[in-house]
């Protein structure tokens, strides 16, 4: 039995759901920088977490080329893909950037302070650098202020 032209598309279009092309599938794997096989991974354990296989690199590439049948389950897996890249990190929200001194190759831009830091001033009478306690019982920012 054929079903009527208007019904058909509902199932096919799942109401609600919004169209994934092969393109949205190349510029999200272009934008976590990922090979097509690190995405084989990626695009698998989006579907099932603990997949012990991942798509190959030939059907990656054969999706991004609409040469695949893009599934329900292929499209739920690029939102979860691309909700996550959404997300704001832990503990990061409404932080700001700060600039902060430190030695060469010590501290990476961007580098977050998390939340327990404490930064107090030095204890030294005279000495007023505020620093980042990376002990609870350091007094001084540096041996030589003791
Ligand atoms: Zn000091």
């Amino acid at each position: 039995m054929r079903l009527p032209d208007t019904i058909e598309r509902t199932i096919v279009a799942i109401p609600g759901e919004a169209q994934v092309t092969p393109q949205m599938f190349r510029e999200i794997r272009k934008e976590l920088g990922q090979s097509m096989a690190d995405f084989g991974w990626t695009l698998k354990r989006a579907i099932n977490p603990r997949a012990k296989h991942p798509y190959s690199r030939q059907y990656i590439d054969r999706l991004e080329k609409g040469k695949d049948v893009i599934t329900p389950a292929l499209i739920a897996a690029f939102y979860n893909i691309a909700s996550k890249m959404d997300e704001v990190p832990a503990g990061t929200g409404g932080a700001v950037a700060v600039s902060v001194i430190a030695q060469p190759g010590q501290v990476v831009d961007g580098a977050f302070i998390p939340r327990s830091a404490k930064v107090v001033r030095c204890a030294r009478p005279g000495c007023a650098v505020p620093f980042v306690k990376t002990h609870p019982n350091q007094k001084y920012h540096d041996p030589e202020c003791k």
